[in-house]
This record gives structure tokens, sequence and C-alpha cells, in this order.
């Protein structure tokens, strides 16, 4: 890789960037093109640590935009998952509601309304393996910092430590780099997700795998929704989501480590529905209660000399198709703004990114909390709704 041009506001700069999700790893590949000195911190041990979750869709006009620009749009093609885009959505007696797996599409790269689907694992080891070696410390779970003369001092849970002129918190909602920059907490949207794991489905689960037929399912009936999506490794990642009070994961007297508790749950909440729904919940070994929380969309902070914020860590809103796209776009609009040369100092730089990435943020965050309650707890009312949008769009 190299530098294409000379850097005046990251000269001589050490940049860390804390979170090797989606947005810092983009933001670290579209600096080292500028020819900046980047590091990233990484809680993981490693890059198969854990299970990255099932497939995120990438926008014409953000994460697709943003590939390009990252020089990654030969690396995005050679790893999406074709057809994985495709919608099906059932009711609770499985009946057919929406098939896109009967219409032909001829929607590819170019078109403004192919969203193509890429396994988050997939995604993540292609914007690492774009990266100059070495540039991700792994097992790097930032825990705290200090600014001594104009630097920052990082501390992480292992023990080791770091010194950076320019600090991006990029580690998603819990993080702890935000509290640096503000002391704005997130609230709950009045949803949440049972999230389920399934390996090897088409033995456990065979009639829901040939359902999903590795693309989106949906199935909804009033109140309650699943949603179930393929992973790139074969196996299916399920979200049993509906409205819940705030702290009911607490008080519900489930403990979610005990599989055969929540199967019982789950079992009971959607009695009444097609028994194969209660297979994928049978084969789940590992479940994941998610409050739906967001940062309010008036947020505001003082902007600081050297530190600032990208993706969820910024901007975290209920689950809308948008995170990733967004983290990206946050990645693209910093490295702009930092790397442009229109600014006198870095401080003006971050306070230029920060408003274009409020802007959005705001936009995209409200339309995803009206979202949110009609796709987790959906009436007859928005079941026919979205199907009149996906016939709708079935026509463009
Ligand atoms: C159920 C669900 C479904 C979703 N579906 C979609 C979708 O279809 N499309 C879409 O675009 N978005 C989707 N989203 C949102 C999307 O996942 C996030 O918006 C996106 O992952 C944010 O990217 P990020 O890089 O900001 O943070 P993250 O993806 O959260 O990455 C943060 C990284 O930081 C690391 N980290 C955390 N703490 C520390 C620490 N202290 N020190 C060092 N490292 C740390 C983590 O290990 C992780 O690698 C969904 C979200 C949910 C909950």
């Amino acid at each position: 890789m190299e530098a294409s041009k000379t850097i005046n506001l990251l000269q001589n700069k050490e940049i860390a960037i804390v979170g090797g999700g989606p947005g810092g790893l983009t933001l670290a590949r579209l600096l080292q093109l500028k020819g900046a000195n980047v590091k990233v911190y990484e809680r993981d041990c490693g890059k198969e640590a854990r299970i990255q979750g099932a497939i995120v869709d990438l926008h014409f006009d953000s994460g697709l935009k943003v590939m390009e620009e990252a020089d990654l749009m030969d690396a995005f093609k050679a790893n999406y998952m074709p057809g994985a885009d495709k919608y099906r959505m059932v009711d609770k007696d499985v009946n057919v509601l929406i098939d896109e797996h009967n219409q032909s599409s001829d929607a590819g790269f170019g078109d403004e309304h192919f969203r193509p689907e890429i396994d988050r694992g997939a995604l993540r080891n292609m914007l690492i393996d774009a990266l100059l070696p070495d540039t991700v410390a792994w097992d790097s779970q930032f825990v705290s910092m200090e600014l001594v003369n104009e630097s920052w001092e990082l501390k992480f849970k292992n023990g080791t430590t770091a010194t950076a002129d320019i600090v991006i918190g990029a580690e998603g909602y819990r993080s702890k780099i935000r509290p640096y920059l503000t002391d704005i907490k997130a609230l709950y949207s009045g949803a949440t997700i049972i999230q389920g794991e399934i390996d090897y489905p088409e033995k456990v689960c065979p009639e829901i795998y040939a359902l999903v037929n590795k693309a989106n399912l949906i199935a909804m009936d009033n109140g309650k929704t699943i949603a179930v999506q393929p992973r790139g490794d074969g196996g299916l990642t399920f979200y049993a989501s509906s409205l819940y009070p705030e702290d009911w994961i607490k008080n519900s007297g489930i403990d979610f480590s005990d599989s055969e508790q929540v199967y019982a749950y789950l079992v009971k909440y959607y009695e009444g529905w097609n028994p194969i729904f209660f297979t994928l919940f049978e084969a789940c070994k590992h479940f994941v209660p998610r409050p739906l929380n967001y940062f309010p969309l008036d947020q505001n902070w003082d902007t600081k000399q050297n530190l600032t914020l990208i993706g969820d860590a910024a901007h975290l809103m209920p689950p809308s198709g948008e995170g990733v796209n967004t983290a990206m776009m946050d990645a693209l609009d910093l490295s702009d703004c930092l790397t442009s040369g229109e600014f006198q100092n870095v401080q003006a730089a971050i306070a230029a990114y920060e408003k274009r990435m409020r802007t959005r943020a705001t936009l995209l965050g409200k339309e995803a909390l009206e979202g949110i309650k009609d796709f987790a707890s959906p009436s007859e009312e928005s079941i026919k709704k979205l199907i009149e949008q996906f016939s709708q769009n079935a026509n463009l």
C-alpha cells in the first residue's frame, strides 16, 4: 500500500483507534491509504475469538460507497453472499406473505437498490487483511486513559499501555472512551431481542433451514417477530423480538445462560405458532438477550482537541439495517476531515466531522426509533404496510 499524498494534520502523529469492528477497521484502512500512523486496539484475543454474528447488507450511498473509497470493492465482491439479500416473510402458521425467492431481480453492483449481504466475520477479516501487518493489537481491552502533555496514555486490561496523539473510540455501544467526551447515557427503545446461534441447522432444524434458504426470513404475528439470517459458516442466527419493560431481562427470572430455561420461556411466549419455530429454539444452545438502546437524537458535546467517537460508540440506534453502513460513513467523513488539508488543526477537523456525523445520525436514528416498534412488535396494520413496501420495491 502506498501513501497517496502528504499528510499535514497527521504528520508524525500516532492515532489510536479503540475497537476493531466495522467502523474502527474501515477508518484504519482509509487513514493508512493516506499514509497515517494508525494502531487498532481490539478486545478480542484474535480474528476467530468469537462468532461475529450473521449477515449485514451494505448500501449504495453509504457502505458500498465507502468500500469504493477504501479501494476494497474487489475484495467485497469476492466475499459477499450472492442471493442472501432476498427476503421471505411468513406468518405464525408459515403462510408465505412475501417471497423474493420467486422474483427474478436484475439488481446488481452499481444499482442503487442493490444491497448485497456479507457475513460479518468475512467483512471483518477482509478489512483486517487490507491493513498493514500488525496494525491490530489483539487482546487489548481499553480500560482508561489520561492526558499527559497533550498525548493520551491508554491502559489496557492485559496490563499493557500505549501512547497516542489522537484517540478515536470505535468500541461500540458500551464505549469506555465515550465518558471522556460526554455523560449522556443510552435510553431504552422499548424493544428487546433474544438472539440465538445455531450450528448445523440443516441437521437440527431442517424445515427452518429450508425456509431461510440462505437469505432473510421474517416471521411476524401480532406483537411478536422472529427474524432468521444465515451465517457465512453455514449456521443461522435468529432474533426473537417483542416489546418488554426496561428491566425485563433482570426481573424475568430467566437465567439466560441456561438454554433449557430460555427454550421453555420462548415456547410459552410463542404459543400457537407453528412448531417448526420451536425446533429453532430447541436447537439453540447459546442465547443472548439484547435490550435495544439508543443515544438521544439531540445529543451534543464540546469537541475535544484530539479525541472523538465513531459508529455505535457515538450514536447507537436500534437495528434498522443502517448501523454498519453509518459506522463506515463516519470513518469516511473523519478520514476526509483529518486528511483533506482544509482544516487548520485536528480539533477543527474533528469539529467538522462531528457536525456531519451528528446530522446523519439524528436522521437515521429517528427513522430507526420509529421503525423498531413496528418491527419488534408488529400490528396487523404494520404487517400490511411492510408487505406493501416489499411489493413496491419488487416493482422498482
Ligand atoms: C440484533 C442486531 C442486528 C443488527 N443488524 C444490522 C444490519 O443488518 N445492518 C447494519 O448495518 N447494522 C446492523 N446492526 C447494527 C450494527 O451491528 C452496529 O451498528 C455496528 O456493528 C457498529 O459498528 P461499530 O464498529 O461502531 O461497533 P461494533 O461492531 O460494536 O464493534 C466494536 C468493536 O470494539 C471491540 N471492543 C468493545 N469494547 C472494547 C474495549 N473496551 N477495548 C477494545 N475493544 C473493544 C469489540 O470487540 C468490537 O470488535 C445490528 C445490531 C443488532 C443489535
